[in-house]
């Protein structure tokens, strides 16, 4: 008998890449991380309609979210659709319990108490949880609150940070991550210090201070990579400097 003594893979899918609408390079953002005994998603935007075709609804769902602009929570009208049988958590910074019950009532919407499943609503303080896996919050730079999350699971680090500009805590919560999920709202040399956003350059400046493995670049500016072309121009530009870099897509997973 052959005992397989690995970790088991752990996968990040990205449902939804774009930052501010759906365009044809993709849907607004929201990822998946398939750990062994949870399905973690990462923000609502779109794309969080596609979990159930990479999921089966028979593990808990964890559902964190960033903040509440609606590039990142827009997709919380379709959780309507799912059948999480082991139920589902959303874990957000203080004060998400009220903002969902702004965003999701009627006559827009249904409302959490009346989806299909249990809905279980944290508020996560600052700092380092043991929730059934560990994870830590910390703020990043925005012009609303909004928090970055390291996920420690299956002997892997996950983080993820956006919305934000280059900060230092979002490098902490990178330090030295099997996987670092970032915006990239701007192109190459673009900056936008009123509303601030990642160009490829200050996200690969975390990754490397941070000690980083790999880095996921996701939440392209709609209106900034019109193609997917535009996108996958980064492989080639900075593909050298960052070795493993994942410039992701709508359907992607990577394997870590
Ligand atoms: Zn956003
Ligand atoms: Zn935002």
């Amino acid at each position: 008998m052959i005992l397989n003594c690995q970790s088991p893979v752990m996968k990040v899918t990205f449902l939804g890449t774009n930052g501010w609408y759906d365009s044809v390079t993709g849907n607004t953002v929201s990822a998946l991380i398939s750990a062994q005994d949870f399905d973690i998603i990462l923000d609502a935007g779109n794309g969080i309609a596609k979990a159930d075709r990479f999921i089966s609804q028979d593990k808990p769902v964890f559902l964190f979210i960033s903040h509440s602009h609606l590039d990142h929570t827009e997709g919380l009208h379709t959780l309507v659709k799912f059948r999480f049988r082991k139920g589902l958590t959303i874990c957000g910074q203080v004060g998400i319990t009220n903002d969902l019950a702004g965003l999701l009532r009627e006559p827009y919407t249904v409302p959490l108490e009346r989806v299909p499943f249990a809905v279980t609503v944290i508020e996560l303080a600052d700092g380092v949880h043991e929730l059934p896996f560990k994870v830590t919050s910390l703020p990043l730079i925005h012009p609303v609150p909004c928090r970055g999350f390291r996920f420690e699971i299956d002997g892997k680090v996950i983080t993820y940070c956006t919305d934000t500009g280059f900060c230092e805590n979002a490098v902490s919560l990178a330090k030295d991550a099997d996987l670092l999920i970032t915006e990239c709202g701007l192109k190459p040399g673009e900056s936008s210090p009123d509303w601030p956003h990642l160009n490829p350059e200050d996200a690969i400046r975390i990754a490397k201070s941070a000690g980083a493995k790999r880095l996921a670049l996701t939440h392209f500016g709609a209106e900034v990579y019109r193609t997917t072309e535009e996108r996958r121009d980064l492989l080639a530009k900075f593909g050298p400097v960052c070795p493993k870099l994942v410039v992701a897509e709508d359907g992607m997973t990577v394997s870590l």
